[in-house]
């Protein structure tokens, strides 16, 4: 019988998310799935047939693993599966969208698939046929083609997800508890422009920016929910489409933060929310004297 363990995408609010399950069967989760051979710390599976897919993403993995490991001052070996539909419903359940990355803290797995679902291309279409056109013509330049160059633009969006879920694997290991979701998520979206800024990927950056505008401007009067407080009640419960919404807003965010203060943002969030057994009591010691001591001998 498969086994049922719920998993959360936000470990780090200290909230219970009751958002995916995965089914584990006894045989063990890595089954049928195929070892990307490698000496790095990140670890990658594949589902057959998607091994050119697979050693594109690990890239992505294996250079964002070592950035954030100097930034997060963590060593970690997460796993990165690149997996096809079949593989997908087997370990995520039937309830996941195809094709959109998330993170398993439990498992250290990040999830990843083949090419962007169609459905997926479409959910964002709205936003593109309702945005400014001189943003439209902006990507297609960025871009260099003008046949798909909206479906490119949203592929490197959840290619670059990687990133995204990587952070959310530094944080976990760093025990960086923010308490809000909006705080876990815009940090895993500014790490992933500071990744992209580090690069100095300009083609990607620039995709990167303009196709997160067009969802901004071209999704702003098609969203529901546009502030912090419904982000915060309501999370991914917003929708498919207006949760994206708000990592278009996040996108936006970092790159204004990330002019001011570069990678010292990244580095003052760790500092303030790391909630390792030491940091925590050092903290409750400035305020109970004598906490430390006791806590030392009560553990
Ligand atoms: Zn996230």
């Amino acid at each position: 019988m498969p086994k049922a363990i719920t998993l959360g995408f936000s470990y780090s609010s200290g909230k219970s998310v009751r958002m995916q399950t995965l089914h584990r069967d006894s045989r063990g989760i890595f089954e049928k799935l195929i070892p990307l051979r490698s000496t790095s710390p990140v670890k990658a599976y594949y589902s057959k047939g998607l091994r050119a897919r697979s050693v594109s993403l690990f890239c992505i993995a294996e250079r964002s693993c070592f950035f954030l490991g100097s930034l997060f001052g963590t060593e970690t070996t997460p796993v990165l599966l690149v997996l096809d539909i079949n593989d997908w419903r087997r370990l995520l359940g039937p309830t996941m969208p195809y094709y959109v990355p998330s993170y398993s803290s439990w498992l250290k797995c990040i999830y990843t698939g083949d090419k962007i679902e169609r459905s997926i291309v479409e959910t964002f279409l709205k936003a593109f046929r309702n945005s400014p056109a001189n943003l439209r013509h902006r990507l297609v330049s960025a871009v260099g083609t003008e046949k798909n160059a909206f479906e490119i633009g949203i592929q490197t969006l959840f290619d670059y997800l990687v990133v995204h879920e990587m952070t959310h694997c530094h944080a976990h290991t760093k025990k960086v508890n923010t308490g809000t979701f909006w705080l876990s998520e815009f940090l895993a979206d500014y790490c992933t422009y500071a990744f992209v800024k580090d690069a100095r990927d300009t083609q990607v950056e620039k995709i990167m920016d303009i196709t997160y505008e067009l969802i901004y401007k071209g999704g702003h009067s098609l969203v529901e929910h546009k502030s912090i407080l419904d982000f915060e009640d309501m999370y991914s419960q917003v929708g498919f489409f207006n949760y994206e919404w708000y990592h278009a807003k996040f996108h936006r965010g970092a790159r204004e933060l990330y002019e001011r203060f570069g990678t010292s943002f990244i580095s003052a969030v760790i500092e303030e929310f790391e909630a390792t057994d030491e940091k925590v009591v050092c903290r409750l010691d400035q305020k109970l004297k004598g906490f430390k001591k006791w806590f030392g001998a009560w553990k």
